[in-house]
């Protein structure tokens, strides 16, 4: 689960980190009002959406030669203004991908000086199955930019999880990035501390990008990106409370109510599938007949005719969904549910797209029979490639 700027700063300035004094403003009304209480003279004004790159980013509304999604004001005016312009627009950046994201919150921060910026991240490095600290001098860039033109430019180094952090981690990164006195102990005593939040909020990435020096020598967080590991959420009701629904896909949010692994892809055959495993064999299939899956989803083993309904409505909810293919290998999932709960799916909500149905297993029969007397205009395929290639050629005709 992924959170704003303005909440990741919030998390890290209660761990003690150093990052500007800032307000979030969701209604333009409040821009002013939210600006004033900030000292200035300078104001930085950014738009919050779950995505990077903002500051080069533009507005699908922009006039010739506006600026991007994070705009330096010199006054409590021109903030507020700027705040105005953004909200309710659609920022489009290089990884919201071309349809952009609504901006509905806005964070005005104090503005800060910088003489350097640099890339600091902690991420969960399944490699070495350890914590890894990634930091560069290249900051205030793309990073993937510096990764693939000068990869030497980026160090990574590792933390044992069973010492944890170690100061010697802290001087290390510093040296990396050319810091001398004082401001070695500063990073030493920052990384402490974001490593100290990263494990005890089951944080799965912290992307600080850029921490900048100021031109008094001291650091600061200047942004903040923060993703959480999923499985570990029943345990932190506050981050929890962070969640903002607008800046999910409404498919995935509906499937993850009904407790549903669902993912939406760009293609356009709808999967419903029981197993991760069979899934992917599909998602793989579909591919090899020439089309493109629209979605990874894996029904799960108990699932009950409501969450099958559930799951096919999600679907079918999907525009780009030109054929579904129903793939199931009833072992502990019985067919006659899944034949139930799809048939139950269609009267709801009727059915414009050709469907193929593979049943394998537990009560095949049963599930056979219920699809044949329902009714519905239905493709039977004997095996998983059968199917593939009926629901492929259905939709490419
Ligand atoms: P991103 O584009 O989404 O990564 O947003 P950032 O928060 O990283 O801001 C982009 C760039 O705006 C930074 O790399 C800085 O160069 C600039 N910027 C952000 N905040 C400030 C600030 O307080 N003062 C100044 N001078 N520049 C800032
Ligand atoms: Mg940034």
């Amino acid at each position: 689960m992924n959170i704003h700027e303005y909440q990741a700063k919030a998390i890290l300035r209660d761990y003690g980190c150093p990052v500007s004094d800032g307000r979030a403003v969701l209604k333009a009304e409040n821009a002013k009002t939210a600006a004033g209480e900030l000292d200035g003279p300078l104001w930085v004004v950014k738009a919050q959406i779950h995505a990077g790159g903002r500051g080069k980013g533009s507005f699908k509304e922009a006039d010739a030669g506006e600026k991007g999604g994070v705009r330096l004001a010199k006054s409590v005016e021109e903030a507020a203004e700027e705040a105005k312009k953004m909200l309710g627009r659609t920022l489009v950046t290089h990884q919201t991908g071309p349809a952009g994201k609504q901006v509905n919150r806005i964070y005005i921060e104090d503005g800060s000086d910088i003489e350097r910026e640099l890339y600091l991240a902690l991420l969960v490095d399944r490699q070495t199955s350890a914590v890894s600290i990634v930091c560069s001098t290249e900051g205030g860039m793309d990073i993937e930019e510096v990764a693939a033109s000068t990869p030497e430019k980026i160090l990574s180094f590792s933390i044992e999880p069973a010492t944890g952090y170690q100061p010697f981690h802290g001087r290390r990164v510093a040296f990396a990035l050319g810091m001398e006195g004082p401001q070695v102990k500063q990073m030493v005593q920052l990384l402490d501390k974001l490593y100290r939040a990263f494990t005890e909020k089951d944080m799965e990435m912290l992307e600080i990008n850029p921490l900048i020096v100021m031109p008094d020598g001291n650091l600061k967080v200047l942004d903040a990106k923060v993703g959480f590991d999923g499985n570990a959420l029943y345990r932190h009701n506050d981050i929890i409370a962070l969640r903002d629904e607008t800046e999910e896909d409404p498919k995935e949010l509906a499937a993850s109510k009904y407790d549903l692994n669902y993912i939406a892809l760009d293609g356009e055959i709808g999967c419903m599938v029981n197993g991760a495993g069979l899934a992917m064999a599909t998602m793989d299939i579909i591919k090899l007949y020439g089309a493109e899956p629209a979605n990874f989803l894996d029904v799960g083993g108990g699932a009950t005719k409501e969450k099958v309904t559930e799951a096919f409505k999600i679907i079918t909810s999907d525009k780009n969904v030109k054929g579904i293919l129903v793939n199931i290998f009833g072992g502990i999932m019985r067919c006659d549910v899944i034949a139930e709960g799809v048939v139950a799916a269609v009267k709801e909500v009727g059915l414009e797209v050709p469907l193929v149905v593979r049943l394998e297993g537990t009560n095949v029969e049963k599930g056979k029979e219920i699809i044949n007397t329902s009714g519905l205009n239905v493709i039977a395929a004997d095996n998983l490639s059968d199917g593939a290639e009926k629901i492929v050629k259905a939709v490419k005709g």
